[in-house]
């Protein structure tokens, strides 16, 4: 049986290389983590660093197709395991995403709508950026963020210029901040025969930056439903995308769709796809990275998928394990430190019986206390 290599050992290569084995295939992890997620449930390759040519070569050589988790692995490391096998999705796919305004650039010349946006690398830029997105704005590095950090919010002009100090000497990208309604993001998958299939979009709720909740199928317009569906599908075909890859967006106060960001690998706000569906999102990811048939992507309940994130969501474990309904899916990781993901739980309803947000809370448990406060305003440092 072919072995698929995953690069990256956290929690996502971990639920890869699970459903790998679903699937009958043997996974090799390349992980700088010996005992991390992905290397306590598969065979594991470590490395010092995961640029390291020596390491890349001996991991490709053993493995019959690469694809990866971890997406600060340099694209040009991705290029030179693609020597060796296949690898999906693409270096050039992962360096567009990797940068925020090649990123934007690409889903510009795609016709995906976004928020306004504006180069920024010096002070000159940087006022030029305030005028044509106007305040409130969102400066951002273009490269390495996650969960927020490498993010100021800018509300008053005479603040700009201390939060372009906070972020320098790094590239930025000045966004006009949308006013949204909500975020949802979709799931898409391709294979490399052109078949595209899309998750249902979900909604998605941050706490501090992180990732709090998923509601699956987002309570939305169906037609919007459908625009993000489609709008995904195009991102995929432009990039000619082999694999799976989250798109997320903004609903605005009109109904309209803007584009944030995408990441092609299995996502955080894929996780309910794990209970929700017949074929998940790592399942549908390693059938187009290994070649095999997509089927299409079926929901069979709606679902709420709440992150564990640090020491105050594990303290609650014995709780989640005994309330009956949660399905937890824990990454082993040893240590529960501030606002680090820990594991997940789903929680099931028929199809189409989502509860509104006072059924969420209640649905919720033990696990609803953190999100009945409001959302906190302050800026989430670097
Ligand atoms: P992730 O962990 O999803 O990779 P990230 O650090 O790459 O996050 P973004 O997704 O760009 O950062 O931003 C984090 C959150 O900040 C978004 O989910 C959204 O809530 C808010 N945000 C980002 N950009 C904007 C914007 N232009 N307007 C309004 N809110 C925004
Ligand atoms: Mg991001
Ligand atoms: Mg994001």
């Amino acid at each position: 049986n072919a072995v698929i290599g995953i690069v990256g050992g956290g929690q996502l290569g971990r639920m890869s290389a699970i459903a790998a084995a679903r699937l009958g295939f043997r996974t090799h992890i390349l992980t700088t983590e010996a005992n991390g997620p992905a290397a306590q449930v598969s065979h594991a390759v470590t490395c010092g660093k995961y640029d390291d040519p020596v390491a890349l070569d001996a991991f490709a050589s053993a493995v019959d197709v690469v694809t990866f988790e971890f997406e600060n692995i340099s694209a040009d490391a991705l290029d030179l395991l693609a020597t060796h096998c296949p690898v999906h999705p693409s270096g050039h796919i992962l360096r567009i995403s990797q940068d925020r305004l090649a990123e934007k650039t690409f889903f510009a010349s795609a016709g995906i709508p976004l928020a306004p946006w504006h180069a920024v690398t010096d002070l000159k830029t940087l006022h030029e950026a305030a005028e044509k997105v106007c305040l409130p704005l969102i400066l951002k590095t273009t490269r390495n963020g996650y969960d927020g950090k490498g993010q100021r919010r800018v509300h008053h002009i005479h603040d700009l210029e201390d939060a372009f100090n906070a972020l320098a000497p790094h590239p930025l990208v000045a966004e006009g901040m949308v006013d949204f309604a909500c975020e949802i993001s979709v799931m898409v998958v391709r294979s490399a025969d052109g078949t595209v299939r899309c998750f249902d979009p979900a909604l998605n709720r941050h706490w501090n930056g992180i990732l709090d909740l998923t509601l699956a199928p987002a309570p939305i317009d169906p037609n919007i439903a459908a625009e993000a569906v489609k709008l995904a599908t195009t991102i995929a075909e432009k990039l000619e995308l082999v694999g799976i890859l989250g798109v997320e967006m903004f609903v605005d106060r009109t109904g309209n769709l803007l584009v944030n960001e995408m990441a092609p690998r299995p996502h955080n706000s894929g996780h309910w796809t794990m209970n929700a569906c017949p074929q998940d999102q790592f399942d549908m990811h390693i059938r187009a990275v290994a070649g095999l048939p997509l089927p299409h992507a079926v929901r069979h309940s709606d679902a709420i998928m709440k992150n564990l994130v640090g020491p105050e969501d594990m303290a609650l474990l014995p709780q989640i394990m005994a309330t009956q309904g949660f399905i937890p899916h824990l990454y082993g990781k040893k240590e529960a430190r501030v606002g680090r993901k820990m594991g997940h739980v789903n929680i099931l309803f028929p199809y189409g019986a989502l509860p509104g947000n006072l059924g969420i809370q209640d649905a919720l448990g033990p696990l609803a206390t953190k999100t009945a406060a409001p959302e906190p305003k302050e800026d989430t440092a670097a």
